[in-house]
């Protein structure tokens, strides 16, 4: 300010000197005139290039040079817009931040405004109702999503609960759940979130399904018990015909113990932690012990019977030994007896059992059970690692199945890092076969890759 009265007063005193000095008193009035009217000019023009400078809007563009009065202006206007913009992009970047975060969800978001259009949406919502976050953005979102009951959840405005609707990808194959909730906020605007609760409903049936297969299995020998107990107590009976109810009381809750067995196995199983990679179990004794069992089996159930069943295992061991497995012994003992005894439960007596082990390029192995049995029709393929899914339940009862021992199989080798497939045509037999991968297996020294170990019993 003092500069800029110290400069208006040096250009008037300027001036009427000069004037004074050309004309004498008329020159000096004129010369003082003269020089204000200058001074004033340059002052608008240096105002007027500040003024356009304010106009534009760009931090850079400030003009140059200004000093005095117009030069202060400049400064602290260029700070304040430099503030200012620092702000911005600070909020910018926090938006930013906000919005990577709810594309990162996995949940479905859409950001709807008062009237119900489509402000934006993530790319899980894109997948869940078929929008193009571009193409669709302030569209309505009635006029997308066109299912009845989402309509009328939308219409019906009561927002306190969920609404249930099929995914857009959804086939009876393989169908998709979604459940939609809106949350209404601000001046009529409303945050939509839609979530994918197909494996959560699949959870609860199956929950549901095995509470009712559990009971079921309980309740049915339970009640043949009842019956036998009720019958011994109020009926004179032969000791030849209590015998034989007792035997068939004895075979009932034999079944019972199985079912228990089978269930706390598996519970176990789900419970403890993952076999870790330190205990190398020894495949020959894990072969041999397979074989007894395998071959006891046969030999029990078809003692009636003329015909046995041929059945080939990869033993004896070569001089190199057959390898090791790293994992818990008694698991990978039931898994793959229970491959076995399935094969000799399910063939007639007459048909052939060959279990075979087979190293694989990668260095994995394959154990595979191959059965002459009545084989098993492709849709049951994919269930028969269910809890109590049976193909033939008379006959898993028959031999002494729970329909649980596959399900068990599954759980062992998944804890093993290893992978169960099964091929099957109905009337000429199964291969279920364990794919273990090479993290998990030993070869014995001097073993060649791919070699076969199977061979004649
Ligand atoms: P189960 O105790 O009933 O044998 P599993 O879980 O071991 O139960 O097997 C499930 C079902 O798979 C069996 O009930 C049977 O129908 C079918 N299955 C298993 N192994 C064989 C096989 N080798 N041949 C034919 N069917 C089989």
């Amino acid at each position: 300010m003092t500069w800029r009265v110290f400069i208006f007063s040096f250009s008037q005193a300027m001036g009427l000197l000069l004037g004074w000095w050309y004309a004498g008193a008329w020159g000096a009035a004129l010369g003082g005139a003269f020089a204000g009217w200058c001074w004033f000019a340059s002052d608008l023009w240096r105002g007027a290039r500040v003024l356009r400078w304010f106009r534009s809007g760009e931090l850079d563009a400030a003009p140059q040079d200004m000093h005095g009065l117009w030069g202060l202006a400049v400064d602290r206007v260029r700070r304040l817009l430099r503030i200012q913009q620092q702000q911005v992009q600070e909020y910018q970047r926090r938006l930013d931040d906000v919005f990577a975060a709810l594309q990162a969800s996995p949940n479905g978001l859409v950001l709807l405004d008062s009237q119900g259009h489509i402000e934006w949406c993530n790319k899980t919502a894109c997948g869940h109702f078929g929008f193009d976050a571009e193409r669709d953005q302030m569209q309505s979102l009635g006029n997308l999503v066109r299912d009845p009951d989402f309509t009328a959840y939308y219409n019906g405005k009561d927002y306190s609960h969920d609404v249930v609707l099929q995914g857009r990808l959804s086939t009876p194959a393989r169908p998709v759940r979604l459940s939609v909730q809106i949350y209404p906020h601000g001046q009529g605007r409303k945050l939509m979130i839609s979530r994918d609760i197909t494996a959560l409903e699949q959870a609860e049936a199956m929950r549901r399904d095995f509470v009712a297969n559990v009971s079921h299995e309980i309740r049915t020998p339970l009640t043949v018990l009842a019956g036998f107990v009720e019958t011994l107590q109020t009926l004179q009976l032969t000791a030849e015909e209590q015998t034989r109810y007792l035997a068939l009381m004895a075979q009932q809750s034999a079944r019972m113990q199985s079912v228990v067995q089978g269930l706390l196995t598996l519970s176990r199983l789900e419970e403890s932690p993952r076999p870790g990679m330190g205990g190398w179990v020894s495949l020959q004794h894990l072969l041999e012990h397979c074989a007894d069992e395998g071959r006891a089996l046969s030999q029990l159930l078809t003692r009636h019977q003329a015909r046995h069943h041929l059945m080939i295992f990869p033993l004896p061991a070569p001089p190199e030994g057959m390898g090791e497995i790293a994992g818990i012994q008694t698991e990978l003992q039931s898994a793959l007896s229970n491959l076995i005894s399935n094969a000799v439960r399910y063939t007639p007596a007459s048909g052939t059992i060959e279990v075979s082990w087979r190293w694989q390029d990668d260095g994995g192995a394959v154990f595979a059970v191959r059965d002459t049995g009545p084989g098993i029709d492709a849709v049951h393929i994919p269930r028969l690692t269910e809890r109590f899914y049976r193909v033939d339940r008379s006959r898993s009862r028959e031999t002494g199945g729970t329909g649980l021992g596959l399900a068990i199989v599954k759980h062992v080798l998944q804890r093993h890092d290893a992978t169960l497939h099964i091929q099957s045509t109905l009337g000429q037999g199964s291969t279920f076969s364990v794919h273990f991968p090479a993290s998990r297996v030993r070869a014995p020294v001097g073993l060649p890759h791919a070699a076969t170990l199977v061979s004649g019993s």
